[in-house]
């Protein structure tokens, strides 16, 4: 267990704010950061200073344990601004939640409620004015943690930082996506980190993307590792299908139990679909989409909430769904989805986090 952080946040507020020379109306995702950053240490057992600074780099030996073993995990999540100026986060608890999960699979410290989502809420607040207002718009929120132990060997990191950044990101324009099914690479296998928001998974997956990328494809749709039989999951985001009125999400112990499909999921079931997850095999998905039975197809989280899938490649052969404007429920579930963010309709499931 973790003691708890009882040290109160220190703040260092900027001296050159880069905020006034921004350009909100033409944001690349990732490449614009606010002018500040949360940074908690862990030394000997304990979370330590919590500071919230000005953005800049960091110092790092060079033999900082987690560029040579990966002892290095993140989140992903969202904060959205209302029409009257309230700033909300998306169903932040999860994202702690899993993180958590994430740190135990890897050996590495659990991070407080206080310091994650304490934290997070008191750099939005010196942060507010980088939340853009802009229909589609969000601040994009990356917490992640990493073993800084200055010594080489292959141990547990003595001590770790914690740190979130953010930064603006723009409306997203869900291009309709082209998979490759992927019969040969693996992402991950039972009793391995596949179901952890770790650095190793996406460096692994580079490879294999590019190559299917260099057919045509955007991304890859990963399959089990013992038989390339079973459907996981996409590139960083999670597949749901319409068959007939259910909706189907792949269960499996290997993938990323992302935050948007289980927000999918809740959402078809108090609507009133049969919404399932279960396994779902390369076969079921290919003869549905021969037959017609297989009607919408998305990619489902937090970067681009729901992207429809519009092609599937498999063993040579295309695969094409429907046309993604015609799709009921994807367009449905997105445009509720993105009034509940915005706070245009009422929270009933209470998952808006208001900063304030
Ligand atoms: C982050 C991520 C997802 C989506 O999770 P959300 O919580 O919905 O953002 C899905 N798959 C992978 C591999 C991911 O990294």
């Amino acid at each position: 267990m973790n003691e708890a952080a009882t040290t109160a946040i220190r703040v260092e507020h900027t001296q050159q704010p880069r905020l006034p020379q921004v350009d909100f109306s033409n944001l690349k995702f990732g490449q614009v950061l606010s002018d500040h950053m949360l940074v908690a240490d862990y030394v000997d057992g304990h979370w330590d200073t919590v500071s919230i600074v000005p953005y800049g780099n960091l110092s790092l030996s060079p033999a900082t344990s987690a560029l040579h073993y990966g002892q290095a995990i993140f989140e992903g999540l969202k904060a959205y601004k209302f029409a009257d100026g309230t700033i909300s986060v998306f169903r932040p608890d999860k994202n702690l939640e899993r993180f958590n999960k994430s740190a135990l699979r890897l050996e590495m410290p659990e991070v407080p409620e206080e310091i994650f989502i304490g934290g997070l809420k008191a750099l939005l607040d010196i942060d507010r004015g980088w939340v853009p207002g802009t229909v589609g718009a969000s601040l994009y929120i990356r917490p992640f943690m990493f073993g800084t132990e200055a010594a080489l060997g292959v141990h547990p990191s003595d001590s770790y930082k914690f740190i979130i950044i953010t930064g603006p990101v723009g409306a997203y324009y869900n291009k309709p996506l082209r998979l490759k099914v992927e019969t040969h690479f693996t992402r991950a296998a039972e009793g391995g980190v596949g179901f952890s928001k770790n650095a190793g998974n996406y460096a692994l997956s580079l490879h294999p993307t590019r190559l299917a990328q260099e057919e045509g494809f955007d991304q890859l749709m990963w399959t089990d590792a013992i038989e390339h039989k079973y459907v996981e999951e996409a590139g960083t985001a999670n597949l749901v299908f319409r068959v007939g009125d259910t909706i189907i999400t792949p269960s499996s112990d290997t993938i990323l139990h992302g935050i948007t499909r289980r927000t999918i999921i809740e959402i078809a079931k108090h609507w009133g679909y049969q919404a399932e997850e279960r396994k779902v095999s390369v076969k079921e998905l290919i003869d549905g989409i021969e037959n017609g039975s297989v009607t919408e197809a998305f990619a489902a989280g937090t970067a681009a909430t729901l992207t429809p899938i519009s092609e599937i490649g498999y063993e040579g052969q295309i695969y094409r769904l429907p046309d993604p404007a015609q799709r009921e429920f994807s367009n449905r579930v997105l445009q509720y989805l993105n009034d509940l963010r915005y706070g245009r309709i009422a929270d009933e499931f209470g998952w808006n986090f208001i900063v304030g």
